[in-house]
């Protein structure tokens, strides 16, 4: 069994800065956990520290049910795939994956075996004679990832892998990593600050933010149902929109004016001159139209004069608004609509965003 737990983990560099402030994780034997956030959010620091390439500051890392703060990288059962591949440019595909194995003091027909099995599982059998100048980007990313399988780990760690390979390549890859993950079953704690890569793959989303851990959970779940403003507008492409609002229009529980945030989604909205019960309507003005094939994204500003309709909550501030509608459909630029969004689809946080009331 491998799983993965950070217990209160901290990490304060050289100089004072804290970039880890107390991150509680449980990755559980054969998942795949993905931690996502935006740059300088001290995802790298936390996979380093598991790694063994940073000391801890605070808290345990706890890898199979042993405490490994003090044991060195080699000794943690884990494999690391980078973004650079790091892989040796003098040497053959097959000695780069064999090269951990034979450092070890591997017997060379069990290095072979290893390597030969890993290639297969990756098809790079017909490489393994090549220099890493003779491949492609998502070849000598699958080498990397040889590397990788061949130790056969407890626990892979991947930094970032895609992010210098192309969209296409990303997402070929991202599928490939998926089901490889699968079949092998191996803990994995994958850092992107790409958040369709993180949706797609984790089995445990981690969104951070600032050093700490905005929310954990199912990928769709967060999606559903985000806790703070942050993992609102981080988690989903376009982001959901915010608007300040008066919650007491929305949910009288609360003090009566007391201010909040109303989100909705892009998709949540359609073009309406109904006004749902219980729901939100709002005019807009069509500022601009981006039609991608299967659906079109309408950017619509909410005019001053126009900010009170019936069902409205509260003073809705002028702002961008951007609405997703099925590829068939576009408003003409400079049309006034209408859109809506039922009950069941607003979500409201608090006025200072870090917390959803429902
Ligand atoms: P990115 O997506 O840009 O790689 P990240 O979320 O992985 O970002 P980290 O690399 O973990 O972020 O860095 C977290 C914070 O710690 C950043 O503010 C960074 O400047 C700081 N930091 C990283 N390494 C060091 C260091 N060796 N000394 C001091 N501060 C550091």
């Amino acid at each position: 069994m491998a799983n993965v737990t950070l217990r209160n983990v901290r990490k304060t560099y050289t100089g004072g800065f804290e970039a880890i402030k107390g991150v509680n994780v449980d990755v559980a034997d054969g998942q795949f956990c993905v931690l996502v956030g935006p740059s300088g959010c001290g995802k790298s620091t936390l996979l380093r520290m598991v790694a063994g390439l940073e000391t801890v500051t605070g808290g345990e890392i706890d890898i199979g049910g042993r405490v490994v703060n003090q044991v060195e990288p080699a000794d943690r059962d884990i494999a690391m795939v980078f973004q650079n591949y790091a892989l040796y440019p003098h040497m053959s595909v097959f000695n780069n994956m064999a090269y951990g194995l034979r450092n070890r003091g591997m017997k060379e027909a069990e290095v072979k075996t290893r390597v030969d099995e890993a290639a297969r599982v990756l098809e790079l059998t017909p490489m393994l004679e090549r220099k890493p100048r003779q491949l492609s980007g998502g070849q000598r990313q699958r080498v990397a990832m040889g590397r990788a399988i061949v130790r056969q780990p407890k626990v892979f760690l991947f930094d970032e892998p895609l992010s210098n390979l192309d969209a296409k390549l990303r997402i070929a890859m991202r599928v490939e990593i998926r089901k490889l993950q699968r079949r092998l079953n191996t803990t994995s704690i994958y850092v992107t600050h790409d958040q369709l890569e993180a949706m797609t793959l984790a089995d445990i989303l981690v969104v951070m933010n600032g050093g700490q851990v905005e929310q954990v959970g199912n990928p769709l779940a967060i999606y559903e149902k985000p806790a703070t403003t942050f993992v609102a507008s981080f988690i989903g492409a376009p982001p959901m929109n915010l608007m300040s609002t008066r919650i007491d229009e929305i949910k009288s529980q609360l003090g009566a004016g007391e201010a909040g945030i109303l989100g909705i989604r892009p998709e949540d909205f359609v073009i309406t001159e109904q006004t749902p019960a219980g729901g939100v309507a709002l005019p807009l003005t069509v500022e601009a139209i981006e039609r991608v094939g299967a659906e079109t994204f309408v950017y619509g500003s909410r005019a001053q004069d126009e900010q009170r309709v019936a069902a409205t909550p509260g003073e809705l501030p002028p702002g961008e608004v951007i609405v997703r509608i099925p590829g068939s459909e576009a408003p003409p630029i400079g049309q006034k609509i209408r859109v809506a969004a039922v009950r069941n689809k607003l979500h409201l946080f608090s006025g200072d965003g870090r917390t959803r009331i429902e």
